[in-house]
């Protein structure tokens, strides 16, 4: 893109997304790439994540520890996410019954153009298998 600074940066950042294995948040990327010695600062890291997620090229949700993940969604449009907190394995859902249930409620309050994330944070059948 022309007048932008710094774009391979955010295409290494984008590559990095698309190698990980699940939701990473930015600090975790930033230790891949500096591993790779890119000499991406954090900083940046942040700011291509967020500007990855603006344009829909990426996912983003909160862990339930207020951290905020990224994932390069293969899912468009709005959907949920199961994720597990151990391996940060994702599986997109589709949730029928949550958007009826949004939308109903939404509605018995007056509430329009309601929005909503759910996601469903658990671990995942291997993660539960190695700590058995
Ligand atoms: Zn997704
Ligand atoms: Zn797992
Ligand atoms: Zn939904």
């Amino acid at each position: 893109m022309v007048g932008q600074r710094n774009t391979w940066q955010r295409e290494r950042v984008r590559d990095a997304l698309a190698e990980a294995r699940g939701f990473v948040s930015a600090q975790a990327l930033h230790a891949t790439l500096r591993d790779e010695n890119t000499g991406i600062g954090l900083a940046t890291v942040y700011r291509a994540l967020a500007g990855l997620a603006a344009s829909g090229e990426a996912d983003s949700l909160q862990s339930p520890e207020g951290e905020a993940l990224y994932r390069a969604c293969a899912m468009e449009g709005h959907h949920h996410h199961l994720i597990c907190r151990s391996c940060g394995l994702a599986v997109e859902i589709e949730a029928t019954a949550v958007e009826q249930w949004a939308r109903e409620t939404a509605t018995q309050h007056g509430f329009t153009e309601a929005e909503h994330v759910v996601d469903i944070f658990g671990l995942c059948r291997s993660c539960a298998a190695a700590r058995a």
